[in-house]
C-alpha cells in the first residue's frame, strides 16, 4: 500500500503538546508526562512505526484487537464507501440500513448455537452495560424481576464504564468512583499460577467453578441473573483456566436457573483457533459480548449477541428502553463486514488453528527454560510467562507487585517488542496473522528482553523473592 505519509511535528513538540492537552487511559499523567508518550505514526501487517522511524513488532496487537493486522485497504475503501453513500443514520425509530441488516445476518451466522440476534454497541464495555439491562429485563419479563444479581469474577476485566467495571473485577478500578453499583458480585478466578498453591490444576478448576454453586446457594438462585466470564481473562493477565473449570461452570449454570454471558470480546473472531472462545471451551452461552476483533479495531464497534429465547421474551416484553446513537453505525458496520470477509476468505482463524497458535505454542513453552520464568502458558494467540525471583517456588518478587514488569515492558519497547505486563507477568495478544519468521522474531525479542531484564535486576538487587 502506497498511502501518503501525513505530516507531523518532530517528537519532542508533539509529546509536549500530549502532555499539555491529553488526558490518557490507564495512565499516571505525570509520570508519562515527565517522559513522553511514545507516539506511534504507522502500522502495516504486525509492525508499527513510531515517530522516530523505529520499526515495532506489534506482540498485542493493538489492544488485542487488530486481527487481521494493520493496513488493509478493503476497509479503508469499505468505510470510504459507506461514508459517501450513508455516512450516519439510527436504528431506534423502527428504521434500519443495508450494513446493520447484513452484519447481524452474518454474526447470526458465525455465532455458535442459537445466538442468533445482535444488539449494537460502540464498544465493549457498552455491550457488557446492555447486558447488564438486558439480562434484568429478561427475567423481569418473564415475570421474576427479584432475579437481578450478577455474578462476576475477581480481576475480571469486561470494559471501564460504570456498569462494565462493576461486572470487572478489578479492585483498583472498584476504588475510583464508587464501584461496584449494587447487585453484583465476585468470586474467585481460576488462577492457578497465582492461587493454586499445592493443588492439582484440575481440582482446582473444579474448586474455583464450583464457588458459582456456593454463591448461587448463598444468594438465593430466585435473586440471582447471571454469571459473567470471559472464556480466557484477557486484560486479568492472560488466565488460562484448566480444562475442568468452562465443563463446571455450564454444568452449573444448566442445574440453576441464570443465564450464562460469556464475555468473548478478546477470544472472539479467531484468537483461541475457533471463531469464538465458547467453541474452543464447549461454553453454551445466552449472551455473548463482541467487540475488539469484530472489526478488528479499524472502527469501534461492539454488541451483545444473544439466543433466539432470549431474543424472543425481550422482543414480546415491550419496548427495552435502551441504546446508543451509535448502536449499529453503518460505517462501522461496513468495516466489520469486510474485516468478517477477510477473517473467512483468508482462512485466517483456519491459520490459527492449524499453524500459528501451535507454532507459538511449541516456541512460547520453551520460555520456560528461561531462568527469570516461572511459568509459561499459551492457548491459541493468548500467551503469558510469569516472571518469579524463585523458579521451583513460584514466588513473587520482594520488590512491590509491578515493578519488574514494567522494567520488562520497557525493555521489551526498546528491544523492539510490544509485550504488555499484568502485575509481574509478560502477555501477548499478536495480530492473528503472524508467519512463522514473525514468531521466531516474536519469541526472539522476547528472549532479548528477558535476558535484559535479569541482567538489570541482578545488578539492582531486584532478583530476590518477596
Ligand atoms: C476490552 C474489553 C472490554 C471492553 O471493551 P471496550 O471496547 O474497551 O469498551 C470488555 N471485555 C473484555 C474481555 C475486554 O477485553
Amino acid at each position: 500500500m502506497n498511502t501518503p505519509r501525513s505530516n507531523f511535528p518532530p517528537t519532542a513538540e508533539m509529546q509536549a503538546t500530549d502532555a499539555a492537552h491529553h488526558l490518557h487511559p490507564f495512565t499516571h499523567g505525570d509520570a508519562l508526562n515527565a517522559k513522553g508518550a511514545r507516539i506511534i505514526t504507522r502500522a502495516e501487517g504486525a509492525f508499527l512505526t513510531d515517530s522516530d522511524g523505529n520499526e515495532i513488532l506489534d506482540g498485542m496487537a493493538g489492544l488485542w484487537c487488530v486481527n487481521i493486522g494493520y493496513g488493509r485497504d478493503e476497509l479503508a475503501e469499505a468505510a470510504a464507501r459507506q461514508m459517501r453513500e450513508l455516512p450516519y443514520y439510527n436504528t431506534f425509530f423502527q428504521t434500519s440500513h443495508p450494513p446493520v441488516i447484513a452484519l447481524a445476518k452474518r454474526l447470526a451466522d458465525l455465532a455458535p448455537g442459537d445466538l442468533d440476534h445482535v444488539f449494537f454497541a460502540g464498544s465493549g464495555s457498552e455491550a457488557n452495560d446492555t447486558n447488564i439491562r438486558l439480562a434484568r429485563t429478561y427475567w423481569a419479563a418473564r415475570g421474576k424481576p427479584e432475579k437481578r444479581v450478577i455474578i462476576s469474577r475477581k480481576n475480571a476485566y469486561h470494559g471501564s464504564s460504570v456498569g462494565a467495571a462493576s461486572l470487572g473485577g478489578m479492585q483498583a478500578m472498584h476504588g475510583q468512583g464508587g464501584l461496584p453499583i449494587p447487585d453484583i458480585t465476585h468470586i474467585d478466578q481460576p488462577y492457578w499460577y497465582g492461587e493454586g498453591g499445592d493443588m492439582d490444576p484440575e481440582a482446582f478448576g473444579r474448586e474455583r467453578a464450583r464457588q458459582l454453586e456456593a454463591e448461587i446457594h448463598r444468594l438465593g438462585e430466585h435473586n440471582v441473573a447471571a454469571f459473567i466470564a470471559e472464556p480466557i481473562q484477557g486484560a486479568g493477565g492472560v488466565i488460562i483456566p484448566p480444562e475442568s473449570y468452562w465443563p463446571e461452570i455450564q454444568r452449573i449454570c444448566d442445574a440453576h436457573d441464570i443465564l450464562l454471558i460469556a464475555d468473548e470480546v478478546i477470544c472472539g473472531f479467531g484468537r483461541t483457533g475457533a471463531w469464538f472462545g465458547s467453541e474452543t471451551y464447549a461454553i453454551r452461552p445466552d449472551i455473548m459480548t463482541i467487540a475488539k476483533g469484530l472489526s478488528s479495531g479499524y472502527q469501534p464497534i461492539g454488541g451483545s449477541m444473544v439466543t433466539r429465547h432470549v431474543a424472543e421474551v425481550l422482543n414480546a416484553h415491550g419496548e427495552f428502553y435502551h441504546g446508543y446513537t451509535y448502536s449499529g453505525h453503518p460505517v462501522a458496520a461496513a468495516v466489520a463486514l469486510e474485516n468478517l470477509r477477510i477473517l473467512e476468505e483468508d482462512g485466517i482463524v483456519e491459520h490459527v488453528r492449524d499453524t500459528a497458535a501451535p507454532y507459538l505454542a511449541e516456541k512460547w513453552l520453551q520460555l520456560a527454560d528461561h531462568p527469570l520464568v516461572g511459568e509459561a502458558r499459551v492457548k491459541g494467540m493468548l500467551a503469558a510467562v510469569e516472571l518469579t525471583p524463585d523458579k521451583a517456588g513460584r514466588a513473587p518478587f520482594a520488590a512491590p507487585v509491578g515493578t519488574v514488569g514494567l522494567r520488562t515492558r520497557d525493555i521489551c519497547f526498546q528491544t523492539g517488542l510490544v509485550m504488555r505486563n499484568v502485575r509481574d507477568s509478560m502477555i501477548v495478544s499478536p495480530p492473528l496473522i503472524l508467519d512463522k519468521p514473525e514468531i521466531d522474531l516474536l519469541i526472539e525479542r522476547a528472549v532479548q528482553a528477558l535476558d535484559t531484564a535479569k541482567k538489570g535486576l541482578e545488578a539492582d538487587g531486584l532478583m530476590t523473592a518477596g
